[in-house]
């Protein structure tokens, strides 16, 4: 299911050009409605469910349903974010809750190298990045 803005909950991001959900989308799908100053999806067909929406909104006012094989049917996964980790909440049909913390990267924006430590890589090799380093079958 795409991602669904709850009205109640958005606040336009208090009224900037464009809104942390604008930003962050990789599909361009959020929009502002100036009038009402609440953010939608424009076209719920074409979101990949990435969650990055969701992750990025001040306000948590964003939902996408959990994709099957990770959330319970009839059920809600969200995420919420600080400095160092996220915290997923489901919440099943039942009204149950549990909890899961994970850190995230903490690597600087532009900073991943990941050839760094694969002495003569090259991206023009055909082999994989380890390829090289694998016991030859006998
Ligand atoms: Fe509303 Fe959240 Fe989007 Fe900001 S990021 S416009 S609060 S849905
Ligand atoms: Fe865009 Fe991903 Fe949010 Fe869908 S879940 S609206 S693709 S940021």
């Amino acid at each position: 299911m795409p991602s669904y803005v709850d009205p109640a909950k958005c606040d336009g991001c208090k009224g900037g050009d464009k809104t942390a959900c604008m930003y962050i989308c990789p599909n361009d799908l959020m929009v502002l409605d100036k009038v009402s100053m609440k953010a939608y999806n424009q076209e719920p067909d074409g979101c990949w469910e990435c969650y990055s929406c969701v992750k990025i909104c001040p306000q948590g006012a964003i939902f996408v349903r959990g994709y099957d094989d990770f959330v319970p049917m009839g059920g809600q996964v969200h995420p919420m974010r600080s400095a160092d980790s996220i915290m997923w909440t489901v919440k099943f049909r039942n009204g149950a809750l549990k909890r899961f913390k994970f850190p995230i990267r903490t690597t600087a924006e532009g900073a991943a190298n990941a050839y760094v430590g694969a002495a003569g890589a090259s991206l023009d090799d055909e082999r994989l990045l380890l390829e090289g380093e694998l016991p030859t079958p006998k």
